[in-house]
């Protein structure tokens, strides 16, 4: 077993180099707590399942591989399929892979250039390369393997043809049977570091030297048929057999690797943390650590025992493809103890560290979490198989209250008290217990609370004036006074210490302000502000000014309900809800604390990052930070615990962005392209190729020369534009994880073209034009009959009303656009000049459309432009002219009306669209308009009409929106 031994030690030294994701703080040293945000077990791994059902082109990928950009490849019968972490695309057109047939068995990477080599069905091998395909030489009738050596060249395995070699795309050479292989039928070849080639075949192995024409035979290995070859990091071969696993000791010798693996092997895998992972033909996927194998298969998770290929990607979460869909084994975020890894109970009400490791109070009694695992705290010692609802340290004992059986006081062997109703409680139901190093120990229930102070014990209920006996919540802040949260309402308790006895001073806290708020389930002290989870939002109490603030909904949290608070290491806020977890920043809620417009940014972790169960409990306590910095919440499946700080270790490596397609008006653009003028919509497809949270992935966008500013694209894979000025411009897009850094944005060039009419050279030549037309005209006219002078002067002002016509229309509305409008606007002011009449004009813009933009396509903000305007006409005189100014800005002329009736028009059109109903398009979201509105009794000419109507706009914008100003 030497050979064995060798082995060993080189995992554990590519183990030890092998940077790991995983690292962790140190520990308190006076605490022993085991790092059990952290595991090793295949079980702890996040799975997720991929399969027909969630877009995947065939249940069975054959073969996988990740690009250089980022996007997995899969191989699979129904072509090749490029997947961005949440949608597939399938290149399933023979005409355009040029393959004889779509199905995809092997999958490969030329990492000299990034193209991208598939094969299969009928001996079809393709090359993806930028976005083009090109088909090779096929090699009928089957390719088992492609693989591409170190200098790039192409190996295929073929099912009949032997070993083909190609050199630059071109076949060069044919190892058969002729050069001494035991079959023609290769599954697999692979160069090794002293350029011997080793192929598998149906009838066992052989293998090539350098300098050698012949290949030889290993007999050391079964001479039957062999799907994988694999060449560990040691430059060691595996070998994978029907009969298992062979490992090369030496040059030609091999020896069986890992015994009790007897299984038929399909793939060999090495991850970079240094495992071994092996898929097997029909007893699913094995782990291998060097020491111990663990197994995963259709009993615990793995959605079919027949495993097709093993691949990691960049982040380092693994990829095994099975015949019954793809699965992904990636680090989660938290790591969750429940019934099935040994806890006691699955519901889980309250957790505690005492002495140095974790303790969780279940349905059926308490765990303990340690070093050396999950064990019960149970039948061994007297503590029955109570329903645990609270855990506190008192007086170097631990303390167990629990729903039926009162509180048992332990001291880690033995029961040294027991209270219960026959004896000094209430009731047999301890919900919380608070405990003070002077006061003594309180435990709050159905009835009251029960105070224990040395042997002196007192009660307190709803008679001393707590609001009701029914506790929910009890909390000491650092002056020594009592919270204490029932079902309806919050009072807090100032205890004086009289001698032989306590007096209790008992202040009701008014919630009917704080949204209504009555049932708070934690209470928490933190940085001179107490914290309360409550039915209605997280209530916040500042001492200092004895002032109290609550977030909501109103300040942009997703729930009413917050069962649990807690603070980890940097500061941010935990918050437990029947929906997951939540973690606002430290910079987002101080932010809102001090500006309550400003929403809060919070981050939602459910079963996706980990937890078995996103229904955090409430309880005593049911969230807890130990020493060691970890958040442990008390959930409906067992305690879940997450290091906040590999948050942001996950989030500090940003998925790569990528921008997928481009589109103008429904055509493909490619990079740097000019548009043409008339082009009415640009679309841009982007992914940030991360798989960790790959539905978490968040994305802001820019558009320099266009936007200020990111946008906030949210989960948004797409950006539109529409209508887009002549110039140009360079499109942007990053992606980040949440609370994450930004990656490095992608981007794409392209221009717009103008218009011809756009462009003063057109009017100029056009001027010109007309002139020597009409000069034709003349001479013709001196030479030739009348009627065609006519027909010919007909013509022209048929073109030229067309052009005019196009010139002055605003395309998208039909309305006049803003060189109409100015035309009409200089006449109707000249009109009223001489004719000493009223004329009244009212510009109009659209309040907040940029979000209509951003939270909708740009094809609806169009949408709802239309009509606006269709409204807009249809509440308007006969002798009223409405135009587009631009964007989202319109302009009404009224003549023959004074300020105060166009003011009363004005208004009339704000409330006619504050009241229309857009719904169909945006939603619920409302859309109103601000107007400024100017006449000619104080601004007679064109110029100062139209500044006063723009100021009296940008009064009504200042004033909030969705108003009329007038000057
Ligand atoms: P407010 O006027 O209330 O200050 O806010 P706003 O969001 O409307 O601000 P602003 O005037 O700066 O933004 C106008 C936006 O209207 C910018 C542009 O994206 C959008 N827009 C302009 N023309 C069009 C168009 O033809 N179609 C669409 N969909 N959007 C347009
Ligand atoms: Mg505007
Ligand atoms: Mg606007």
């Amino acid at each position: 077993m030497r050979q064995v031994f060798f082995f060993f030690t080189v995992l554990s030294i590519v183990l030890a180099v092998t940077s790991s994701p995983r690292v962790h703080a140190q520990s308190d040293a006076q605490y022993n707590l085991p790092d059990l945000a952290d595991s090793n077990s295949l079980q702890h791994y996040v799975r997720q399942v991929w399969t027909t059902r969630e877009g995947l082109p065939h249940n069975s990928v054959n073969a996988m591989v990740q690009d250089q950009s980022g996007y997995l490849w899969l191989g699979t019968w129904q072509g090749p399929t490029r997947f961005n972490g949440r949608d597939f695309e399938i290149f399933d057109d023979v005409r355009v892979t040029g393959l004889p047939d779509i199905g995809i068995y092997t999958v490969a990477l030329n990492r000299c250039n990034g193209s991208l080599y598939v094969g299969g069905a009928r001996g079809g091998i393709s090359r993806y390369d930028e976005g083009s395909w090109r088909e090779l030489e096929p090699a009928p009738p089957f390719i088992n393997q492609l693989s591409i050596d170190d200098q790039c060249n192409l190996w295929v395995a073929s099912s009949e043809q032997g070993l083909l070699f190609y050199e630059n795309d071109e076949r060069s050479v044919a190892f058969t049977t002729e050069h001494g292989l035991p079959s023609n039928a290769v599954y697999q070849s692979v160069v090794d570091a002293n350029d011997n080639l080793w192929v598998a075949t149906n009838k066992g192995l052989a293998v090539k030297t350098a300098n050698s024409t012949q290949f030889t035979v290993i007999d050391s290995v079964p001479g039957n048929l062999i799907r994988e070859l694999h060449l560990g990091p040691d430059d060691k071969l595996l070998v994978g057999t029907e009969q298992g696993l062979y490992r090369q000791q030496s040059d030609n010798d091999f020896v069986p690797f890992i015994p009790e693996l007897k299984a038929s092997i399909s793939t060999i895998h090495h991850s970079p943390d240094g495992y071994l992972w092996i898929g097997t033909y029909r007893q699913g996927v094995w782990r291998y650590d060097g020491r111990r194998l663990d197994s995963l298969n259709v009993e615990n998770g793995l959605p079919n025992n027949h495993v097709l290929d093993i691949q990691n990607d960049h982040e380092g979460s693994i990829w095994v493809s099975t015949h019954g869909g793809l699965v992904q084994f990636r680090d989660a975020l938290f790591n969750t103890y429940s019934k099935a890894h040994g806890l006691a109970g699955n519901y889980v009400r309250a957790v505690y560290q005492w002495q140095g490791a974790l303790y969780v109070g279940t349905s059926n009694g308490v765990s303990r979490i340690d070093a050396e695992g999950v064990h019960t705290v149970g039948p061994a010692t007297d503590i029955p198989n109570q329903s645990v609802l609270s855990l506190a340290e008192y007086q170097g004992n631990l303390v167990i209250g629990t729903y039926t059986g009162g509180a048992y006081v332990w001291n880690g062997n033995t029961i040294v008290e027991h209270w219960h109703s026959e004896n000094i409680l209430p009731d047999n139901e301890v919900r919380q217990i608070a405990v003070h190093p002077d006061i003594g120990i309180v435990m709050g229930g159905p009835g009251g609370l029960t105070h224990i102070h040395n042997d002196n014990i007192s009660y307190v209920t709803q008679v001393d004036g707590l609001k009701n006996n029914y506790t929910t919540a009890l909390s000491f802040d650092h002056q020594g006074q009592l919270w204490a949260g029932s079902v309806s309402g919050v009072v807090k308790i100032a205890l004086q210490n009289n001698g032989d006895h306590f007096s209790y001073q008992i202040e009701p806290v008014d919630l009917s302000t704080l949204n209504d708020a009555e049932l708070v389930f934690q209470i928490q002290e933190y940085q001179g502000y107490l914290w309360f989870a409550s039915d209605r939002g997280l209530i916040i109490y500042n001492a200092d000014d004895d002032s109290w603030r609550i977030f909501n909904r109103d300040t942009g949290l997703p729930f009413d309900n917050y069962l649990s608070v807690a603070f980890d290491g940097a500061a941010n806020l935990w918050l437990g809800t029947n929906r997951g977890a939540l973690l606002i920043p430290h910079d987002a809620f101080t932010a809102t604390l001090s500006n309550p417009q400003k929403p809060l940014i919070y981050h939602r972790y459910t079963e996706v990052d980990g937890m078995s169960n996103s229904q955090v409990n409430s309880g005593g306590p049911a969230l807890f930070r130990t020493s060691d910095g970890n958040l442990w919440f008390a959930t409906a499946t067992g305690v879940s615990v997450i290091d906040p700080g590999s948050i942001s270790k996950l989030a500090a490596t940003p998925p790569p962005t990528v921008i997928a397609t481009v589109t103008a008006d429904g055509e493909t653009l490619s990079y740097g392209e000019r548009v043409a003028a008339d082009t009415q919509r640009l679309a841009f497809d982007y992914a940030g190729l991360g798989y960790l949270m790959s539905e978490q992935i968040r994305y802001q966008v820019r558009l320099v020369g266009f936007d200020q500013d990111w946008v906030n694209k949210g989960r948004f894979t797409t950006a539109e534009y529409t209508a887009l000025p002549a110039d140009d411009y360079l499109f942007q897009v990053r992606a980040a994880y949440p609370g994450g850094e930004w990656s490095k944005p992608a981007t794409f060039a392209f221009s717009q073209s103008e218009h011809f009419w756009q462009r003063p050279m057109t009017w100029l030549l056009l001027g010109l034009g007309t002139l020597l037309l009409a000069g034709f005209i003349v001479r013709a006219r001196l030479r030739y009959l009348d009627r065609s002078r006519q027909r010919l002067e007909a013509m022209v002002k048929e073109k030229t009303t067309e052009l005019e016509a196009i010139a002055r229309q605003d395309p998208l509305t039909g309305l006049g656009n803003r060189r109409a409008f100015d035309e009409r606007l200089k006449l109707e002011v000249k009109r009223s000049a001489r004719s000493g009449g009223l004329l009244s004009l009212a510009i109009i813009d659209v309040d907040y459309f940029k979000q209509v933009n951003d939270e909708f396509l740009h094809t609806i903000g169009d949408q709802v432009l239309i009509e606006l305007a269709r409204r807009l006409r249809r509440i308007l005189r006969d002798i009223d002219y409405a135009a587009r100014w631009g964007g989202e800005e319109f302009a009404v002329l009224l003549p023959d009306t004074g300020l105060e009736q166009a003011y009363d028009a004005a208004e009339r059109i704000r409330l006619a669209i504050e009241r229309h109903d857009f719904s169909h398009l945006i939603g619920d979201k409302q859309l109103t308009v601000s107007i400024g509105v100017a006449s000619n009794q104080h601004y007679p000419d064109h110029s100062s009409l139209l500044v006063a109507a723009d100021k009296a706009l940008y009064e009504a914008k200042n004033k909030g929106r969705n108003r009329t100003e007038k000057k």
